[in-house]
């Protein structure tokens, strides 16, 4: 989701008439650019401190009295809004993610004559993004669903830093999906923090599994749909067999678990247990036997014991994902968890995520293992930047990336 509001920060600023520094160190690229923009992200604790890395030769330059705009936007603005000034004074603008789509007035009102320092983090309607954001590739492209979080995870900063769900409208997401099409793009990722909220907030209600069904029938030219993230809580069994019957949705269910201990599930308040979370694996695994299960784990959850811990991996056991995230808990501001005196020491949280690492990755090789001797249809994305001679190319059922010679 971060990936997608820089490439709607850059169309932004593109309209402004400003231009990228072609630069693949950002440390290097702040010390030439007259605009800095760090677009942040605090889901945890490491994310969050490279933005002061990041910031301190730009704050240099400007103490030095250099004419430079420092723009901070994203989830570490919201989450730390004025304070952020406080701590580097020479920032310009502070921006939470509501506001993408008004970088360039708020850039202008803090660099105009006269003009002062911005903190825009009040809640807002996120505007129908009218520019056309600068995408990173030119075959697969981001395309928002729904915004924010009504859940109340204990661990999580998104609620606090997203904001309350908005869906776009289905016309405006197909509007924008057949643009892409017609611009030559083949695959689209739906995107949502639980998109299967997707709608909820609408009178009449809609639901994903309708929006999958009008984009798979109305769109021309796209042959993959692909979504992140679903929520166990509300995933539905429309979804599952949506996402089984549709041709152009990928057969690839991204849906996070977190832990398998039904104790710490209830302390994470997630709202469903590992029986109800395998009797949603076991319907998809009947609907669509050879589809790719991927998902997101915590490890070190305040309260964890070894116990604990060791249903994690009977749940990764029984289902084998094909792909998983793997986090250790990072301790976050205004979230609940962070707060409990069971925290889990770090050397523990750390021996747990490589454990729990090592048989993710051998799940995932048994499971590649079922494409051996198959001829599959891929997507080609590029070309390998290092060696001409391959493409880079990913396959229909799960978003693992291969180079091939050609
Ligand atoms: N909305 C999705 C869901 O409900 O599963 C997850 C969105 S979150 C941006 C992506 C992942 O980051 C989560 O699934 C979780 O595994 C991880 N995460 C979130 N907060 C965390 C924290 N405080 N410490 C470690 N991992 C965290
Ligand atoms: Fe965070 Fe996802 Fe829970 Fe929302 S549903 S609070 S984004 S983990």
């Amino acid at each position: 989701m971060n990936v997608s509001d820089s490439e709607r920060l850059e169309g932004e600023l593109q309209n402004m008439g400003l231009e990228k520094i072609v630069e693949t160190n950002p440390k290097r690229g702040a010390l030439n650019a007259d605009v800095v923009l760090v677009n942040t992200c605090s889901i945890r604790d490491h994310a969050e401190q490279k933005l002061y890395d990041q910031l301190g030769p730009v704050a240099a330059r400007k103490r030095k009295g250099e004419d430079v705009a420092v723009v901070v936007a994203g989830c570490v603005a919201q989450q730390e809004g004025e304070a952020l000034l406080r701590r580097v004074p020479e920032i310009d603008v502070v921006m939470g993610p509501q506001y993408v789509g008004r970088v360039n007035e708020l850039l202008s009102s803090a660099t105009e004559r006269g003009g002062h320092q911005v903190v825009a983090t009040d809640p807002t309607l996120i505007m129908e993004d009218i520019s056309k954001p600068i995408r990173g590739s030119k075959v697969r492209a981001w395309v928002n669903i729904i915004y924010g979080c009504n859940e109340h995870c204990t661990y999580c900063v998104v609620p606090g830093t997203r904001g309350i769900e908005q869906s776009r409208t289905m016309e405006s997401i197909l509007e924008e999906v057949q643009t892409l099409a017609d611009d030559g793009y083949k695959e689209v990722t739906l995107l949502g923090q639980n998109i299967d909220a997707y709608g909820r907030d609408f009178t009449p209600k809609r639901s994903f599994a309708e929006l999958l069904t009008y984009l798979n029938n109305n769109v021309e030219g796209i042959e993959r749909i692909r979504y992140v993230t679903s929520h166990p809580r509300y995933f539905s069994d429309a979804v599952i067999s949506a996402i089984a019957n549709l041709d152009k949705v990928c057969e690839c269910f991204h849906l996070p678990f977190q832990s398998g201990d039904d104790e710490v599930l209830k302390n994470m308040r997630r709202g469903y247990t590992f029986d109800s979370y395998m009797r949603i694996i076991n319907k998809i695994k009947t609907q669509a036997p050879d589809a790719s299960i991927c998902g997101d784990v915590i490890v070190g959850f305040p309260g964890e014991t070894e116990e604990a811990f060791q249903r994690t991996l009977d749940l990764m056991e029984a289902v084998k994902f094909d792909n998983l995230n793997t986090f250790a808990y990072s301790p976050r501001p205004n979230t609940e968890a962070a707060l409990w005196e069971d925290q889990i020491p770090d050397d523990v949280k750390s021996e747990r995520l490589q454990k729990l690492q090592r048989l993710s990755i051998q799940h995932a090789t048994e499971r590649s293992e079922r494409y051996l001797g198959e001829v599959v249809e891929v997507l080609v994305e590029q070309t390998n930047p290092k060696n001409s001679d391959q493409v880079m190319v990913s396959k229909h059922l799960d978003i693992e990336l291969l180079f091939i010679r050609i």
